[in-house]
């Protein structure tokens, strides 16, 4: 079979590999339909993820059919269409007993990391009954390739977190697909306001598209000023900090309002100032996650339902087969204006 090779820093390959097999009872080997790229495997590729060892599979997304069930895999069967979830959950350990799925001292994020991933044409899921899910018939299976990771991301860290709230100012620094995901998933709480901040023009009309009450575009460096003019000097009830980088953080921290949230999604490599002199006194909470993906199922019922249209965000569509092109595409997103690529293996 074929697959998307990782070979150390600025390398990758679309190479033959030999097919994945059945390591434990609970493992089950799916046969992969859609698969897309995320922002993580990008920072694999710049050498960011020191767990990430050449010769690995990368993704860590997707949807597909059961192509073999461990023995002890009670909920799934040979033909049987899932959702895969970027976390793998054993369903037994203390944090899994928690709904920490993340922290899972048997998973967590392996797929993609620790063990081969969904750019491929077949991947192992180990613990399947706990780490897959039922793909419903009647939904679009472009919206299901979007709740593997970047939905349950989004809402988890961002959304719950931050405990939006009707009537809610919420302001959301950075427009790409987890911010976007955030933005379509905060409207389940009907937010009076909904500020999407970013450098790019482009992605600000998405955002407008897609329920944001008002935009500000952050090149000219003047972000804290436009927000708190905004809300009147108050500051906002939720800044989430969807970006993973210091300046950003350091605007949710000048942007918040007293009593409010701020709900941080990205991904840091880096330390940030943590400014005590003047959030000391402003009964703000802070927040970091990792996904969890305990949401997936309810999120799965809010596409069957149809009140959430996730397949919003793909802007690309490739065969599986093309993927070094749809990495070189998702890699220039501002030019490709691109936000998610979907990779079909038909
Ligand atoms: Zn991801
Ligand atoms: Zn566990």
């Amino acid at each position: 079979m074929k697959a998307l090779v990782y070979h150390g820093p600025g390398k990758k390959t679309w190479e033959e590999k030999p097919r994945p097999k059945i390591q434990e009872d609970t493992d089950a080997i799916v046969k992969v339909v859609k698969t897309t790229i995320c922002g993580t495997d990008l920072h694999i590729m710049k050498g960011d993820v020191s767990t990430v060892k050449e010769g690995r599979t990368l993704g860590h997304e997707g949807i597909g059919i059961i192509d073999e069930a461990g023995k002890a895999v009670k909920n799934f069967k040979k033909g049987d269409r899932v959702l895969i979830s970027c976390i793998t959950s054993c369903g037994t350990c203390e944090f899994c007993k928690k709904g920490m799925y993340s922290h899972c001292e048997h998973g967590g994020w392996v797929l993609g990391n620790t063990i081969d991933g969904t750019q491929a044409e077949l991947v192992r899921i180990p613990f399947a009954d706990t780490s897959l899910y039922h793909a419903p018939k009647e939904v679009n299976e472009d919206a299901l390739v979007m709740l593997s990771d970047i939905f349950p991301t989004g809402f988890e860290c961002g959304v719950l977190n931050g405990q939006v709230k009707p009537g809610d100012t919420v302001a959301i620094i950075g427009s790409g697909p987890i911010g976007l995901a955030a933005l379509l998933t905060a409207q389940f709480y009907s937010p009076a306001e909904i500020i999407m901040v970013d450098a790019d023009d482009e992605r600000l009309k998405v955002a407008r598209k897609l329920g944001a009450t008002q935009t500000v575009r952050s090149r000219d460096g003047k972000v804290v000023e436009k927000v708190m003019e905004l809300t009147g000097g108050r500051g906002v009830d939720v800044a989430i900090e969807a970006v993973g980088v210091p300046a950003t953080f350091e605007i949710c921290e000048s942007i918040v309002g007293p009593g409010g949230h701020i709900a941080n999604i990205g991904v840091f490599g880096e330390p940030v100032d943590l400014h005590m002199e003047r959030l000391w006194s402003q009964n703000v909470t802070i927040t970091t996650r990792l996904v969890d993906t305990v949401t997936t199922p309810m999120l799965l019922k809010s596409v069957e339902a149809g009140s959430l249209h996730p397949e919003q965000l793909i802007t690309h569509h490739f065969k599986l087969n093309d993927i070094i092109k749809a990495y070189e595409t998702f890699s220039h997103a501002k030019e490709e204006k691109a936000l998610k690529v979907v990779l079909e293996n038909r």
